[in-house]
């Protein structure tokens, strides 16, 4: 167990173990299967955490509706409160946490410290709303009464999150949904459950400090049957889903069934579009990134370079160059000079060898990368494509992986056309100094995805807009300044202070 190795020791920060309950309602009680937590970079088993059974689901779902009364009750700035010391206590074990999400999820130290700043950054926004949730008085057409628009919190929510983001997305719901008055449940993806564990008890120790019943963020670890219980689980009024189109498809439809509401995040196959005027020194610095950075597992990731032709050439040539000065910082996630880490999984690694091997077999260039990388670990070569035609099925699906096709394009238009043409719609860029191409860009007739950028790579989000996308990833938008609204439910209140009864529309009954 890496835990027992002292370099590892800032997992007895974070109050893990050598075998961890992976289920929280207030106390901690396990009885489900016991599942190891794996670090990619090396394919070593950190610790264990034993997930929820069924029965632990239920004691869950009990003891958060149970504790969800006096939530709903308290102010909204005390909610706030209690928010804004959860921000603090994260801003405490930034570090440690954030080493945890590097070790079990692989991402690079610098980026698993910004997605632990993403959750303090949405407490902030949290804070601000607590003190600013708005409702709106509006005008009646009928004479002594009044209209309102009141917000009430949903009750119990279900948070249920990916692999790639461990901490920030169930942040991005935690922070919000407590400060509109909902009680969740989080069930974490089942190969970053030591993370999730190191959360809740972040969580929870404000919680106790405050006496609020801790199971107002209940956690339970577990595989997708505890995904699909709490999907079909009527008491959790909105399930929010964080992960592939293909399981968020099932879940959309399983939700709508018990007309439950869902915000769903799922995946994307995002582009940059080159404009023959771009600059491209900018292009390149954000194009490394945006392929090759996170080892390709990001949603926002840009798996699609659609370059004008007049600088095709150049810019496939001086991305192979740039990837070549990365290749040696491929390793580690946890040491300073490593750049980019490994896959999550295994399966991750066999899914980019089949990619790869499918590129080859369809015609397509390998101009950079394509292999394994032999060491211990789950690392790749990030890979550049060209030669593969716009709408290929490979193309137009996404391979979570380091591989990005490069594409020619005669114009922004067909730029526009190609950006449009897969079912995802999460996010694209296009690169241009033209102010007449960019309102092109943003317009109606361009881009149709959730995140629309100008001169910046397609991923890394603040929180003060609205995260998420159109078509195939889902149409869930998650931070932001209206993201409240996802987790409470309007009413609509006529007051009659006029002392007679009066119809809308003025409609009268004959006598
Ligand atoms: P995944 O779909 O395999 O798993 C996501 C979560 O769903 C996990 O917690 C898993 O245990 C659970 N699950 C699996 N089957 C279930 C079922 N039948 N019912 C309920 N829950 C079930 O996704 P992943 O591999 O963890 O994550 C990668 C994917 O997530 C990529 O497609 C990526 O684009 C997407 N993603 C999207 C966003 C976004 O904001 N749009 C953010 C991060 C990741």
């Amino acid at each position: 167990y890496l835990i027992d190795d002292p370099n590892y020791s800032f997992l007895k920060d974070l109050g893990l173990d050598k075998k961890n309950v992976g289920v929280f309602n207030g106390k901690w009680e396990a009885n489900g299967q016991l599942i190891q937590s794996y670090s990619p970079a090396n394919g070593k088993v950190i610790a264990e955490v034993q997930s929820a059974s069924a029965a632990d689901y239920e004691a869950c779902a009990k003891a958060a509706q149970d504790a969800w009364h006096a939530w709903a009750e308290l102010p909204i700035p005390s909610r706030g409160e209690i928010v804004r010391q959860i921000g603090d206590a994260l801003r405490e074990k930034l570090q440690p946490l954030g080493q945890l999400v590097s070790l079990e999820m692989g991402k690079i130290l610098p980026e698993a410290i910004g997605e632990v700043v993403e959750y303090i950054h949405v407490c902030d926004l949290a804070l601000g709303l607590s003190r600013t949730l708005p409702g709106t008085i509006f005008p009646s057409e009928r004479p002594g009464h009044v209209l309102i628009e009141k917000w009430n919190p949903l009750g119990l929510i279900g948070v249920i999150t990916a692999f790639n983001f461990p901490v920030a997305v169930f942040g991005w719901n935690s922070a919000i949904a407590m400060v509109c008055g909902d009680v969740s449940i989080w069930k974490p993806s089942d190969t970053t459950p030591l993370t999730a564990v190191a959360v809740t008890k972040i969580v929870e120790s404000v919680l106790v400090k405050n006496n609020i019943p801790g199971a107002v963020a209940a956690l339970c670890v577990g595989g997708r049957d505890i995904g699909h219980t709490l999907v079909q689980d009527r008491r959790v009024k909105l399930v929010s889903f964080t992960g592939s189109t293909a399981v968020g498809q099932q879940v959309g439809v399983e939700v709508q069934k018990r007309f439950g509401r869902h915000l769903l995040e799922l995946g994307g196959n995002n582009a940059i579009i080159v404009n023959s005027d771009a600059n491209l020194d900018l292009l390149l610095n954000a194009a490394l990134f945006a392929c090759a950075g996170t080892a390709g597992q990001r949603c926002t990731t840009t798996r699609r370079l659609l370059i004008h032709q007049q600088v095709f050439d150049e810019v496939v040539s001086r991305l192979k160059k740039a990837y070549a000065s990365v290749v040696s910082r491929i390793g580690d996630p946890l040491l300073p000079e490593t750049l980019i880490g490994p896959l999550h999984t295994p399966a991750a690694v066999e899914a980019y060898k089949s990619t790869v091997a499918e590129v080859v077999k369809q015609g397509g260039t390998i101009e950079f990368g394509g292999k394994v990388i032999e060491r211990e670990g789950y690392f790749v070569e990030p890979t550049i494509v060209t030669g593969l035609p716009h709408d290929s099925p490979l193309v137009k699906s996404e391979c979570f992986a380091p591989i990005v096709y490069c594409i020619p394009i005669a114009d922004l238009d067909t730029g526009i056309q190609y950006n449009n043409e897969v079912d995802q719609g999460l996010s694209s860029s296009v690169f241009t100094e033209n102010l007449g191409d960019v309102f092109k860009w943003i317009g109606p007739h361009g881009s149709d995805c959730g995140i629309v950028n100008v001169n910046i790579p397609t991923n890394g989000a603040e929180v003060g807009g609205a995260f998420g996308g159109e078509k195939a990833t889902g149409g869930g938008r998650e931070c932001g300044a209206d993201a409240w609204k996802a987790y409470m439910r309007r009413a609509t209140v006529t007051i009659n202070y006029s002392g007679t009864i009066k119809l809308a529309q003025n409609i009268k009954f004959g006598d």
